[in-house]
């Protein structure tokens, strides 16, 4: 409560532009058949614009995390079973761009929701073999596949040198064997921000996480060094809920 309690909701600064953005589809057709072509026009359309959140999504080929039969290239969610999809490119490469000053090499980053194991792919390698990051995902079939896809993938030597690590568990309780993180990313979306997260946040550290229900915004949460919190919001968002194992596999 003593963390609640200091929150400040500082300012609210909505990007009207990229809301609209963010809500539709940025391309349609089959011209990004490729992870590569898939990066450029994410720079194109402003949502990239650090060269390494661009280098590592070119290292990470998301055909690797994306169940057969769907396309992984193109801006748009997919399933992935259980009742969850993996998120559109875009919004993997906005809250990599969010978060990039806490994803510097060294740094310590924690995944809720983590799914596929792409986005936590892409962290791991933005923080590098000296960091750490840590996904949680609370269905175990999940998590196997995640592993399998990252072993074919460009973070492969991070789940070997054990900088990379996925662990099956309920996210709303973070991961506190490795806490305090730089930085915290949350992959669903939920009824209020779990305070067992902010407390996992560093000072100065930063967690971008969706929040609401029938209508949810993308909120970037920022620990600042002597421990007061501010919160704002980013964008409206559309996200799977962050809830219980029996609530997601019984949501239909
Ligand atoms: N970011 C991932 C997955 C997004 S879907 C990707 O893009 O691949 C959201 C994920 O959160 C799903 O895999 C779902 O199973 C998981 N999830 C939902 N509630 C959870 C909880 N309480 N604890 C852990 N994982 C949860």
């Amino acid at each position: 409560m003593e963390v609640l309690r200091s929150i400040l909701s500082c300012f609210s600064s909505r990007s009207r532009s990229r809301t609209r953005a963010q809500s539709h589809a940025l391309w349609s057709s089959g011209a990004s058949d490729k992870n590569k072509s898939m990066v450029e026009q994410l720079q194109r359309y402003g949502i990239i614009r650090s060269s390494k959140v661009a280098e590592v999504m070119e290292a990470v080929d998301r055909g690797l995390f994306v169940p057969p039969g769907g396309s992984p290239y193109f801006d748009s969610p997919m399933l992935i079973g259980y009742n969850a999809t993996i998120s559109a490119p875009h919004m993997h490469a906005a809250c990599l761009e969010l978060l990039e000053k806490n994803l510097q090499p060294g740094m310590r980053a924690l995944d809720v929701g983590s799914g596929t194991g792409y986005l936590t792919a892409c962290i791991a390698l933005m923080v590098g073999s000296e960091g750490r990051a840590v996904g949680v995902e609370h269905i175990p079939e999940l998590v196997a596949t995640s592993i399998e896809n990252i072993k074919k993938s460009a973070a492969a030597p991070q789940l070997n040198d054990g900088s990379l690590s996925i662990h099956i568990a309920d996210g709303r309780e973070g991961w506190p064997e490795l806490a305090p993180y730089d930085a915290i990313h949350v992959g669903a979306a939920a009824p209020q921000i779990p305070e067992a997260l902010i407390e996992q946040l560093k000072p100065g550290g930063r967690m971008v996480i969706p929040v609401g229900t029938m209508f949810q915004e993308l909120k970037v949460v920022d620990k600042k060094l002597d421990g007061t919190v501010c919160i704002r919001d980013e964008t409206s968002v559309r996200y799977v809920p962050l809830t219980s194992k029996e609530a997601q596999l019984h949501a239909n």
